[in-house]
């Protein structure tokens, strides 16, 4: 990590947890977290839960994400979601292009696109995923992978822009699988997107803008990730379902 860079550690909770659920995890987690200023916390419920955490955690240090949302502000679009909806409930931040909406629900980088410049114009942060699959970091074509999904999802994105965003680099083999990247393997990585952002913008925007690492983050592996001087938090799907595990993630970017 760097100094320059606020670190974030977002928990991913995918389908899980009702509205009750939900607010008694942030009940917990708010309380762990408490008074911790130098990471910045945030967690996404799906959207059921948006409504009742919000008040759960105002006067908190923990951020509302959701996790995901529409490019258009209302119309038939059954079963999405819009950014002035989401913004309404205090979310902050709008996770975007998850390998599992591209994976299981079509999403494209043309899409992830829409949705992140939907997301500014309406005050939102996207956090913006990006990873290659096995076979695709095993044909060597990881950096090319990123690079696309880079290029074509933050296409036309201003400099300010961009550093309102979060890039998170999640290789979609250590997903869920319990594999996570080496630090090296993801600091290699983390480097790449960070010099392939100065390229697109420019050397200040490179510096400046966060990258988080996502796949398989755990207490006892968040240390060392966090440590990596490209790495500036973290996405947590499975161990942010429970308080005590998710803290422990948090602490550990105090501490890297
Ligand atoms: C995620 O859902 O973004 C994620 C990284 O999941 P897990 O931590 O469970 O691998």
């Amino acid at each position: 990590m760097n100094p320059n860079r606020k670190p974030i550690i977002a928990g991913n909770w995918k389908m899980y947890k009702t509205a009750a659920e939900a607010v008694a995890l942030v009940n917990a987690l708010k309380a762990e977290v408490a008074g911790i200023e130098t990471v910045e916390t945030v967690v996404c419920p799906p959207f059921t839960a948006l409504a009742v955490v919000q008040p759960a955690l105002a006067g908190s240090n923990v951020q509302l994400a959701a996790q995901n949302v529409h490019w258009e502000k209302e119309g038939a679009f059954t079963g999405e979601v819009s950014a002035p909806m989401l913004k309404e409930l205090g979310v902050r931040y709008a996770v975007i292009g998850h390998s599992e909406r591209r994976q299981f629900f079509g999403e494209t980088d043309a899409g992830v696109n829409k949705r992140a410049k939907a997301a500014l114009a309406n005050g939102l942060r996207p956090i913006v995923c990006v990873g290659e699959t096995l076979k695709e970091r095993e044909a060597n074509r990881t950096e090319q992978v990123i690079k696309t999904q880079i290029t074509g999802g933050l296409a036309g994105l201003s400099k300010n822009e961009m550093l309102e965003t979060v890039i998170a680099y999640e290789p979609v083999w250590a997903i869920g699988t319990g594999k996570t990247a080496s630090p090296q393997q993801a600091q290699d990585v983390h480097a790449f997107i960070r010099k392939l952002i100065a390229s697109l913008f420019d050397a200040d925007t490179g510096a400046r803008v966060r990258i988080q690492y996502g796949g398989s983050v755990k207490p006892d592996n968040a240390k060392e990730l966090l440590g990596q001087p490209d790495i500036d938090g973290a996405l947590v799907g499975g161990a942010s379902l429970k308080a005590d595990g998710f803290a422990a993630i948090v602490k550990a970017g105090v501490q890297a």
